[in-house]
């Protein structure tokens, strides 16, 4: 039916004084949908021109206002009553339905402020989220290429660019677009358990094959044991080096001989690429000897390595830069730290698949992670379920035929590839060593300050990790004590709760709008344990770990200035602390 005849029956209908009134209330609904035709009215766009204009009027006027959108930065949820909801039986406008929502949007942090440094949530760029949005509206599904047409583009093109950064050859690898880290943590995982196990897809997971990563691995491990029904018993941690955090190597090596000597299959050995907090990357290459060293016994097929690389995947776009000639000009503290990042990240070569986060560490919106692998022949063709009855093969990618989802939202294809396309080496070269020039800066003003201490110096990753102690406190040697030695414990745990006081006090003044010279106070978090004392090694005492003020500066609006006054503002809170007299008592 073309539109002049939809349209003139519901005018027939609407002038119809006895139209039911079904029709009538269709008829209000349809200037709601966008139009499927040219249109220089179209709902859509102008909802979302005035959507994003009602939205940006909760952005503060300059850096001086709060770090979260709007201005009652309170809780405003009704707990107790909020499922207390039904259905109302009358209609709604669309301008209502996006008043509210916006009215949701009250208080959130605002990722994009330069004084927001909580952790790994970076600011979406403006081609993603515009990419993003466009799928949204026309909702290309990649499950197969019918419903994704030429969309599927940016699927199979990300596969390549990344699988080229990898030093991998791009025709044979593939790359699938999923629900975060972790949903590329249980792909590689449904990945390791069909080539370990190839009775598993039929008859379930009946043997105890392995999970191994290291101690510092991501919680998501849980997650993806669990889910995958493999059982969280199977996952052995290794033990991590007490300065670099990396997996440590001669441990790895006893449990693979175990595992071998007692017939016990591994399927997976997973390599973290810089983990949250200490930025630690493990040694992929000496992994991969390792693995091969140790075969599974008869029977079970090769386990698989992966690189859980989600937030250190984007060092990788420094392959090629000349750290001599060094053409972007970073500064000479910072060189050697990207070209030890780029030298860490550029072992996920040896891996057979890999986890990208573009919205961690490739500044796009939720949710776009990829989850790429080496072998596409080997992968598809293990997970493969063969064709739906539903579904006619239109093209020759209908990924739907091995993948966990069915219907899957362009979205994430599409944010991500936009990044890859906007932001190129130079982009993601300049971005990332931005952010290490800021963090130096950082630590060497900290340095002017002898009662504050970094207590990640060795870390080239993002984040600082502070210390500040009582005025007056040396703090570098005060911290050495409690780091090394036993008889400092009652100290290292008096001062851990001060920073968990400052720490909540800086959360409280940034939910509050506090000022201080004139500026709002920074959104930072703070770590309860980042690390262990050097006598702590096996963590078997809880306390005795080190608990770490966070300073996540992956926003690309900060300023050295952003940066002093963070220094300003957590030497405030401690005061302020510190002046508190029960907190006194029970502290100092
Ligand atoms: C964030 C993170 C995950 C989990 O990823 P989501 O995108 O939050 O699902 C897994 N591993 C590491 C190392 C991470 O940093």
């Amino acid at each position: 039916m073309n539109s002049n005849t939809e349209e003139k029956k519901t005018v027939e209908i609407g002038s119809d004084l006895i139209a039911p009134p079904w029709a009538k209330f269709r008829k209000q609904m349809l200037g709601s949908f966008p139009s499927p035709f040219k249109s220089d009215n179209d709902s859509l766009a102008d909802g979302i021109s005035l959507a994003i204009r009602e939205l940006d009027k909760l952005k503060p006027e300059s850096d001086k206002g709060s770090a979260f959108l709007g201005t009652n930065s309170a809780l405003t949820i009704d707990f107790e009553n909020v499922k207390d909801s039904s259905l109302d039986p009358k209609m709604s406008t669309t301008g209502e339905v996006i008043k509210q929502v916006i009215k949701m949007f009250e208080g959130l942090p605002n990722w994009g402020h330069p004084l927001t440094m909580n952790n790994v949530n970076p600011q979406g760029n403006t081609a993603a989220i515009v990419a993003a949005v466009l799928s949204e509206i026309f909702a290309p599904n990649i499950l197969e290429g019918e419903y994704a047409w030429n969309v599927h583009q940016a699927e199979l093109e990300s596969a390549g660019i990344l699988a080229n950064l990898a030093g991998w050859k791009p025709k044979e690898a593939g790359c699938i677009y999923t629900y975060g880290g972790s949903g590329c943590w249980t792909y590689h995982l449904k990945y390791a358990l069909t080539r370990v196990l190839p009775d598993s897809r039929n008859k379930g997971i009946r043997t105890d094959a392995k999970v191994i990563c290291s101690q510092q691995a991501h919680y998501t491990m849980l997650n993806s044991t669990d889910w995958m029904g493999l059982g969280m018993d199977n996952i052995i941690r290794i033990k991590t080096d007490v300065d670099t955090n990396a997996m440590d190597l001669i441990h790895l090596e006893e449990v693979l001989k175990d595992c071998k000597a007692r017939k016990i299959p591994i399927a997976s050995v997973v390599c973290t690429m810089g983990t949250t907090d200490a930025s630690a990357f493990d040694p992929v290459e000496k992994v991969r000897e390792l693995i091969d060293k140790y075969p599974n016994p008869e029977g079970y097929g090769k386990a698989i390595l992966y690189c859980d690389s989600v937030i250190g995947w984007s060092w990788i776009a420094f392959k090629n830069y000349d750290f001599k000639l060094n053409p972007l000009g970073f500064s000479d503290a910072v060189l050697p730290y990207l070209e030890k990042n780029y030298n860490a990240i550029k072992g996920i070569f040896y891996a057979d698949a890999f986890g990208v986060d573009f919205h961690k560490t490739g500044f796009s919106p939720y949710i776009s992670s990829a989850f790429v692998y080496r072998d596409a022949t080997e992968f598809e063709s293990l997970l493969s379920r063969g064709p739906s009855v539903y579904l006619q093969p239109r093209s020759p990618y209908n990924p739907l035929n091995y993948t966990l989802e069915v219907s899957r939202a362009a979205t994430g294809s599409l944010a991500g590839w936009a990044t890859l396309k906007f932001f190129g080496h130079e982009g993601f070269q300049s971005v990332l060593g931005g952010i290490l020039e800021n963090k130096v800066y950082l630590q060497s003003e900290m340095k002017n300050n002898s009662e504050m201490v970094c207590v990640n110096p060795e870390d080239y990753g993002f984040v600082t990790l502070l210390r500040i102690y009582p005025k007056g406190v040396y703090a570098q040697f005060q911290f050495d004590r409690e780091l090394q030695d036993p008889a400092f414990r009652h100290d290292l745990i008096k001062h851990n709760k001060m920073i968990h006081l400052i720490g909540d006090k800086l959360f409280e003044w940034y939910r509050s709008g506090k000022k201080i010279n004139d500026q709002c106070t920074p959104y930072l978090s703070y770590s309860t344990g980042f690390r262990a004392t050097e006598y702590n090694r096996d963590m078997k005492d809880p306390e005795a770990v080190i608990y770490a003020i966070k300073i996540f500066p992956l926003n690309v609006h900060i300023t050295p200035e952003v940066m002093n006054h963070t220094l300003v503002c957590i030497a405030a809170a401690r005061d302020e602390v510190m002046a508190h007299q029960v907190v006194k008592n029970t502290y100092v």
